[in-house]
C-alpha cells in the first residue's frame, strides 16, 4: 500500500532576554553550573514570579513575523508533572490561550512555495538541564537553564516529507535570526525541534497514530529521524500491526529512534491557571509598536535584493541567508562596489575563509568598506583578480586595508607596456617549440605562453595587457 506521511513540528526556542522569564537571574548559557539561580527559578514555596516584558515583546514579534493573530488577552498556566529538571513539579506554560495563534510560514521545496500553518506560539519557562557526564555513575542537575524564556512554536500537520520539515526549520530559524530574538544555537539547545509523525494510506483523510521524536540536535538529524519513523510506521502497518502513540528518542550515532515512554495526553498534566501571575493584555497600540520594530524579513529582503541588483535566485538566496551577510552585502554596495562582484567575492573566497576559520561574517576582521576597496583595486587594474585572492586572505588574517597590503607586499599589477613587451620577447625566444605550435594552428599552445609570461611577472602582469602584447608579438614572423 502507498502511504502519505503527516508531520507536525514543535520547535522550542530560547529567547535571548537578558534575564530569565519570571525572575532577575541572568540568562547565560556559559556560566558555571547553578550560579544563576534564585528562590523563584528554583521554585521555593511562597515566591512570586513576574513575567519578563521583553519576553512578551519578542514573542509578539515572532508571532507577527509568522502572520499570527496576537491574543488581546492570554494567561499563563501550570503544567504539572514530576521530573528532576523541574524542582517545583510544574512548568509555567500557556495552555488554552496562547499568546499567538493561527499564523503561517511559506517555505520553498523543489521550486514550489508551500504554506505551513502555525497553530500556536506560546510562552513558557525552560527546565533545568540534567547532566549525565559527571562520571562514576553520577548525574547532576544544572538549574541555570531553569526559568529561561522559552517560546514553543507548533505547526498544523501540514508537512508531508522530511525535506519539507527541513525547509520549514531553515525558514523559521532564518526569521528568528533576522528578528534577533535568539542565537538559535542548536548545539547549545537554544533551538530544539520535535517532529511528530504519522502515516495514512494515500487518498484517506483520517490521521494515523503518531509518534513524537525528541533529543534531535540538528536539522539533518530531524530529517533523518523523520525518514526513519516513516519507514518504521510503514513496516508495522504492512505487517498488520498497530503503531503505538509514544515518545521516542533519536540516537544520532546509530541513526535510529528508540521508545522512551508512552505519549501523555494534555489531561495527564492537570493544567490550571497560574495563580501567581496576572493575565497578559496586549492591546492594539502595543502590538503596533512592536510591529514597527520588525526588520525586513528574509523573503522580502531576498526578493528586493534580487530585483534591485539583477542577481540570480541562487545568489540572492545565499546573500540573504543570514541578516549579517545581507547587511554586509548592502554595506559593501554603499561603499561603492558593483553588486555582482561583491556577491561573487562574498559567496566565493570570503565565504571559504570564514568556513575554514569557523567564524561568522560579523566576527571577522574584514569590514564592508575594505571589501569594496579591494574590488575597486581590481576594477582600476591596480591588482589582478588572482592577486586579489591573496590580498583578501591577508586582509582576513590581519584586518589591514587592501591598499596598505598591496603597497607593503609590492603587489601592484605590472601595466607598463615596455616592461611587459620585453618579458614577452624573452618568453618567445626561449620557447621556440610552443611558438611554432601556435603559429602552426595549435591554439592551446598560447595558454602555455601566457602562463610563462605571468610566471616571469611573478603573477603581477596585467592579464589583459599580457594577452594583447603576446597576440601582437605572435603575429610577427
Ligand atoms: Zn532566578
Amino acid at each position: 500500500m502507498d502511504y502519505e506521511a503527516v508531520i507536525g513540528l514543535e520547535v522550542h526556542v530560547e529567547i535571548s532576554t537578558a534575564s530569565k522569564v519570571f525572575c532577575g537571574c541572568a540568562n547565560d548559557f556559559h556560566a558555571p553550573p547553578n550560579t544563576n539561580v534564585c528562590p523563584i527559578c528554583l521554585g521555593m514555596p511562597g515566591v512570586l514570579p513576574v513575567l519578563n516584558r521583553a519576553m512578551v515583546e519578542a514573542s509578539v514579534a515572532v508571532g507577527l513575523a509568522l502572520d499570527c493573530t496576537i491574543s488581546r488577552w492570554s494567561k499563563m498556566d501550570r503544567k504539572n508533572y514530576f521530573y528532576p529538571d523541574q524542582s517545583k513539579n510544574y512548568q509555567i506554560s500557556q495552555y488554552d490561550l496562547p499568546l499567538c495563534h493561527d499564523g503561517h510560514l511559506d517555505i520553498e521545496v523543489g521550486g514550489e512555495t508551500k504554506r505551513i500553518r502555525i497553530r500556536r506560539a506560546h510562552m513558557e519557562e525552560d527546565t533545568a538541564r540534567n547532566v549525565h557526564t559527571l562520571g562514576a555513575g553520577e548525574s547532576g542537575v544544572d538549574f541555570n537553564r531553569c526559568g529561561v524564556s522559552l517560546l514553543e512554536i507548533v505547526t498544523e500537520p501540514d508537512i508531508h516529507s522530511a525535506e519539507e520539515a527541513h525547509a520549514y526549520l531553515t525558514a523559521l530559524k532564518q526569521i528568528l535570526e533576522y528578528l534577533d530574538v535568539s542565537d538559535c544555537n542548536m548545539e547549545e539547545g537554544s533551538l530544539r525541534a520535535e517532529p511528530n509523525i504519522s502515516i495514512r494510506p494515500v487518498g484517506t483523510e483520517e490521521l494515523g497514530t503518531k509518534s513524537e521524536v525528541k533529543n534531535v540536535a540538528s536539522f539533518s538529524g530531524v530529517q533523518k529521524a523523520i525518514e526513519f519513523e516513516i519507514k518504521r510506521h510503514k513496516k508495522i502497518l504492512d505487517d498488520g500491526g498497530e503503531v503505538q502513540q509514544e515518545t521516542r528518542g533519536w540516537d544520532a550515532d546509530k541513526g535510529v529512534t528508540l521508545a522512551q515512554r508512552m505519549k501523555e495526553s494534555a489531561h495527564d498534566y492537570r493544567y490550571f491557571p497560574e495563580p501567581d501571575l496576572v493575565p497578559i493584555v496586549v492591546d492594539e497600540a502595543w502590538e503596533e509598536s512592536i510591529r514597527e520594530t520588525l526588520p525586513e524579513l528574509p523573503l522580502a529582503r531576498r526578493a528586493r535584493i534580487r530585483e534591485a541588483h539583477t542577481l540570480s535566485e541562487l545568489d540572492a538566496g545565499v546573500i540573504t541567508a543570514t541578516k549579517p551577510m545581507a547587511d554586509f552585502f548592502e554595506a559593501t554596495l554603499s561603499a561603492g562596489a558593483p553588486a555582482k562582484q561583491a556577491a561573487n567575492w562574498l559567496m566565493g573566497d570570503f565565504q571559504a575563509l570564514l568556513g575554514d576559520a569557523k567564524i561568522e561574517i560579523q566576527d571577522g576582521k574584514i569590514n564592508p568598506k575594505q571589501l569594496a576597496e579591494m574590488i575597486a583595486l581590481i576594477e582600476n587594474a591596480t591588482i589582478s583578480g588572482k592577486i586579489a585572492k591573496d590580498v583578501l586572505a591577508d586582509m582576513f588574517e590581519s584586518g589591514k586595508d587592501p591598499k596598505v597590503l598591496v603597497e607593503e607586499k609590492g603587489l601592484v599589477q605590472i601595466s607598463d607596456v615596455g616592461e611587459l613587451e620585453s618579458m614577452v620577447r624573452d618568453v618567445i625566444e626561449n620557447n621556440p617549440g610552443p611558438v611554432a605550435d601556435f603559429r602552426g594552428g595549435k591554439n592551446q599552445a598560447k595558454g602555455f605562453l601566457v602562463g610563462q609570461v605571468m610566471k616571469a611577472t611573478k603573477g603581477k602582469g596585467n592579464p589583459q595587457l599580457v594577452n594583447k602584447i603576446l597576440d601582437e608579438a605572435l603575429k610577427k614572423p
